[in-house]
């Protein structure tokens, strides 16, 4: 059995404690095991802040951008091993391991080029010097700097490649060391990762450390100058945020948490048209890729009352040729969740949310995954919902079922209710729309995107190219407003913020040209 260690104080610790079993969802059987008890985490962090820090801060933003590409390198070269890891401990198929493995070495390249693009400086001018006097030479100029502290990156399950190294790229970028925990139950991808560049010798020492499992009482060590970049649920990130880290030492905190994302269908949208087909495609796309365990999935879709039967067929047969079972299985398209907490949460939110829906397709009962051992592995079905009654459902717009899982909300066709029900889910991560009328999009655009931290918007002309609205692109801002976490990440050069501290400097103006180049 694969033990599972943490890399701290710039090498590797097996713990020694009582340990906590990683198993294959698609069998149930384990396949590592990992524990950080006696782990020192205050030297841990310590020890980042210390000698990474220096360290990544002595480079400049071309060198760091160097680094980057070396990890991405070394990362792709074991990408065959990583997509198999990603089978064993996340049920995952082998399109659903390229999609994190390579969303991790594409992102971990997209920031390396921002690096390169930099250049030669470890400081990033923000805007230009403005006079703060009669004179010409008093003037205030705005720089930001990385912070001196240390990154904790703590991760959710679903994506232990893309998750991890999003978060690692943008933080090494701005000369922040890192010190990275994934979620405990699908950690040995992101573990095998942190192995590859470990045995690379890619980094300086202390500038990305890695916690196996159990964050122990690290949060409580945590200093003004350092950060948390945490995924997950809502309901983590609320117990994390009111902490004495981020309460009274003001600890930097980033959540990217669960979200109620929506799709949304406008009316005279003509049933088999091209934009027809880019809605379906990439709703069942979401619900299907990862077995609907992403962030950025469509939970509800809002959907003319005239177009709702149309809308129902057409999912219903894209749903019903998913095959469900063991990922490395010939003809399976869809393997189990990740755990069995998620096998059970699916369950019971499929029940909660029947109690103001009609099961359209699937449902909660138990499923033989093709290949699987007899009653074994996380496997559930691809679920469509209708809600009964728009006006008054609730559930729907408030509980993630985190699964191949989505509710179809018939609503009048009008703009301002479209964008009113994607209101009701308190802050989205992303909500596609697919509308080719210009005004009824204008008149939802601006009611409706203030609550999302992305649009995906798609008219004909473009329905051939819209990607799926699940899918993260480097050069784009992830994060959402309210229930979604309020955080922000990515973006491209956008995503360097997070790690630095904006400092007005005020001065004379010939000093700072040749300290900062003030222009
Ligand atoms: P979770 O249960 O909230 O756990 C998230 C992370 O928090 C795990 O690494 C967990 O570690 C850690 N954690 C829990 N308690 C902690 C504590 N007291 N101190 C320090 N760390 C602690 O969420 P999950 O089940 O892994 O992820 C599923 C949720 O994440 C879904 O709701 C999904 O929507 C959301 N998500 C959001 C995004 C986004 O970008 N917005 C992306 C992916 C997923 P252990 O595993 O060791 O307990």
């Amino acid at each position: 059995m694969v033990r599972l260690r943490s890399h701290v104080f710039g090498d590797w610790h097996a713990g020694d404690g009582p340990t906590r079993p990683l198993v294959d969802p698609a069998t149930e059987a384990s396949v590592a095991e990992t524990t950080t008890a006696g782990i020192d985490f205050a030297a841990a962090l310590a020890f980042a802040r210390d000698v990474g820090g220096p360290a990544l801060r002595a480079l400049t933003f071309e060198e760091r951008g160097a680094l980057l590409k070396e990890m991405s390198r070394a990362l792709h070269a074991h990408r065959e091993e990583l997509i198999d890891l990603s089978g064993i401990n996340n049920g995952a198929t082998r399109g659903d391991a390229k999609f994190d493995i390579d969303g991790a070495t594409g992102t971990l390249a997209a920031y390396a080029r921002i690096g390169r693009h930099l250049g030669d400086t470890r400081w990033q001018l923000d805007g230009e010097a403005e006079k703060l006097s009669t004179g010409a030479r008093y003037v205030g100029q705005h720089v930001r700097l990385a912070r001196p502290g240390v990154a904790v990156h703590i991760n959710a399950f679903n994506f232990p490649a893309w998750g991890t190294f999003e978060k690692i790229a943008c933080a090494l970028l701005a000369g922040m060391p890192v010190v990275s925990k994934p979620a405990t139950a699908t950690a040995l991808v992101a573990y095998r990762m942190v192995e590859i560049i470990v045995e690379a010798d890619i980094l300086p020492a202390g500038a990305l450390s890695f916690v196996a499992g159990s964050a122990g009482d690290m949060l409580d060590h945590l200093g003004p100058q350092d950060v948390v970049a945490f995924t997950g649920s809502a309901d983590t990130a609320a117990m994390l945020r009111a902490g004495p880290g981020p309460v009274q030492r003001s600890v930097r905190f980033n959540a990217e948490a669960d979200s109620l994302n929506a799709a949304v269908l406008a009316p005279g949208t003509a049933v088999g048209g091209g934009l027809w087909h880019s809605f379906i495609r990439n709703v069942v796309t979401d619900m299907r890729q990862k077995t609907g365990q992403k962030c950025t999935a469509v939970r509800r879709i809002m959907v003319p009352a005239d177009l709702v039967a149309d809308v129902e067929a057409a999912l219903v047969e894209e749903l019903s040729s998913i095959v469900v079972g063991v990922p490395t299985e010939k003809g399976v398209t869809m393997g189990p969740v990740a755990t069995a907490g998620q096998l059970r949460d699916f369950r019971a939110g499929i029940a909660l949310l029947a109690e103001e829906c009609d099961v359209v397709t699937g449902g909660a009962d138990p499923v033989q995954g093709q290949g699987a051992p007899a009653g074994k592995g996380f496997y559930v079905r691809p679920t469509l919902l209708r809600v009964r009654d728009s006006a008054t459902a609730e559930t729907v717009h408030a509980h993630e079922v985190f699964g191949p899982c989505a509710t179809i909300v018939p609503y009048d066709g009008s703009a301002t209710a479209a964008a009113a029900l994607v209101a009701k889910g308190q802050g989205c991560l992303v909500s596609s729309v697919y509308a080719d009328d210009r005004r009824w999009f204008e008149e939802f655009l601006f009611a409706a995107a203030p609550w999302n931290g992305r649009i995906v918007a798609a008219n004909e002309k473009v329905a051939d190219q819209v990607l799926p609205p699940g899918m993260v692109l480097p050069n784009q801002v992830h994060g959402g407003p309210g229930r979604a976490g309020g955080g922000e990440e990515l973006g491209g050069i956008r995503g360097l913020d997070f790690y630095t501290n904006r400092v007005a400097v005020q001065g004379d103006l010939g000093a700072l040209r040749k300290i900062l180049g003030a222009k």
